[in-house]
């Protein structure tokens, strides 16, 4: 992990977002910038510092995975060591992500600036490690390709076992225990098993239904490996597909094919999705595709760029992201067909494997 190149990106950001500094809280941005894993902790980076805050618990893990940053032993909540901090670097004006410091913790902040005399002001600012995050080191894609190569095998090892018998709980915890003995960390989100009607639910939580002869089934998984995440999702029909379920299957697969060829370097997130779009909408089914196209894959399972309509994200070089279109009809379920892709070259690079009819 390259951490000074990626502090020397995250401080060229200061100007455009007019900071002086920024405080980190978001636990995977906070792993991005320091290689400390911990799951409590702050950073503050200045033009001159990059300081780790965090509590006794985390003392010695600090020392050993992030050398480079100073240590600030804290105790209380941030309102009781933060401003303190802030006055021994004399900082203007501070970023903070918005997403990640509660409203109470905000407001109890700003009660203890306004009290005493200080020029510190606190900024609002969103997405600027996330787009860093966005465009991937070569170190980062091999473990996002293990993590795909193990939910690629997780689907190959569930796709020669599942049966009738089986309820959609059961083959979610066959395919969890499967990656998970293959070395993922704990999975990134919940698995998707959805069959018959269900898998008209984009985001249905596996139930106690059995699996039925003829049905679809959707299957969306991702493993952990080393922090990377990876997403998949495959459609299958055990026992004899009924006519519908081949003709919207091969629409998405034209679609996702579609999108993979004609994808390149430069387009908006928005762009690709439409590419897709369209050859869902010229069979009519339009309506039926009711999300976005993909998004990016890295720490997190779902990160920058956004592939959704109207998104001004732009593709480069070292993105991974995924290409997943769906067509959903209420009444008879759902086709989904999900890959983990990379942007190489100006083109894109196919890193899943898992068997797609
Ligand atoms: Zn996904």
């Amino acid at each position: 992990m390259k951490i000074s190149n990626r502090l020397q990106k995250l401080r060229q950001g200061f100007d455009e977002k007019e900071i002086d500094a920024i405080l980190i809280s978001q636990p995977a941005n906070r792993y991005y910038l320091s290689g400390f894993d911990g799951s409590a902790g702050y950073l503050l980076i200045t033009p001159q510092h990059t300081i780790l805050a965090t509590d006794f618990r985390y003392l010695e893990q600090v020392k050993a995975q992030a050398p480079d940053y100073e240590l600030f032993q804290i105790t209380g909540n941030i309102e009781d060591w933060l401003p303190r901090l802030v006055a021994e670097l004399n900082l203007g004006r501070l970023g903070f992500e918005t997403e990640y410091v509660t409203f109470a913790q905000y407001r109890r902040l700003t009660d203890i600036l306004n009290k005493v005399p200080s020029r510190l002001r606190l900024v609002p600012v969103d997405g600027l490690v996330e787009s860093l995050r966005a465009v991937k080191e070569p170190e980062e894609i091999e473990l996002i390709t293990k993590a795909v190569e193990i939910s690629d095998s997780a689907f190959d090892y569930i796709e020669g076992r599942i049966h009738g018998d089986m309820t959609e709980k059961e083959v979610a915890w066959e395919i969890e225990k499967f990656m998970r003995e293959k070395g993922s960390q704990a999975i990134p989100f919940d698995i998707i098993v959805a069959s018959g009607h269900n898998s008209a639910l984009p985001h249905a939580k596996p139930s106690q239904h059995p699996i039925g002869s003829g049905e679809p089934v959707v299957i969306d998984i991702g493993a952990r490996y080393e922090g990377y995440s990876s997403d998949l999702s495959r459609t299958i029909c055990p026992g004899s597909p009924d006519a519908t379920f081949s003709k919207i299957y091969d629409i998405v697969l034209g679609a996702q094919l579609a999108a993979m060829a004609m994808v390149k370097e430069g387009m908006s997130g928005g762009q690709v999705d439409h590419l897709a779009r369209t050859v869902i909408e010229q069979t009519g089914y339009g309506k039926a595709f009711g999300h976005g196209l993909g998004h990016g894959v890295g720490l997190a399972p779902h990160e920058l760029p956004r592939l959704s309509p109207g998104s001004s994200d732009q593709l480069a070089d070292g993105m991974v992201f995924t290409i997943e279109p769906g067509i959903y009809l209420p009444g008879w379920g759902g086709v989904r067909i999900e890959d983990v892709v990379v942007m190489e070259g100006g083109k894109i690079r196919v890193i899943s494997k898992a068997r797609k009819a």
